[in-house]
């Protein structure tokens, strides 16, 4: 089970450092029909249901897309630019696409060592 204090607490430590202006808005845990979090007024809610979600980055996820909204109340590119420095799935997915890139780079690489190789058969 996760402790949704605890990681609120801890992405807070982290969102702050780049917010200090920030107020921490109080964390509420509750039943949520239709969504995983909700943030105005001075809280930020949670959905209860957090609390047994296997992969705490998805919950990670949650807690800073409503720290977001501090900064951007709606979801337009401003927002999605707060968040992706924080969203623990979203810096996974820039790390496989970095590793996408990488591969790319060797075979672009590799590409090219061969062209210059024939190149320089040809040259000879
Ligand atoms: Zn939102």
């Amino acid at each position: 089970m996760n402790d949704l204090q605890k990681e609120y607490d801890n992405c807070w430590s982290v969102f702050s450092t780049y917010f200090p202006h920030l107020t921490k808005p109080k964390l509420v845990i509750k039943k949520l029909k239709t969504t995983w979090g909700r943030c105005g007024g001075g809280y930020i809610s949670l959905n209860k249901k957090l609390e047994n979600v296997r992969k705490v980055d998805f919950v990670r996820h949650v807690i800073y897309h409503e720290m977001s909204h501090l900064l951007q109340p709606n979801h337009k590119k401003e927002f999605y630019d707060v968040l992706k420095l924080f969203d623990p799935l979203q810096l996974q997915e820039n790390k496989k696409f970095t590793k996408r890139i990488d591969a790319f780079r060797a075979i672009a690489e590799q590409a090219k060592t061969i062209e210059n190789e024939s190149i320089t058969e040809e040259n000879c």
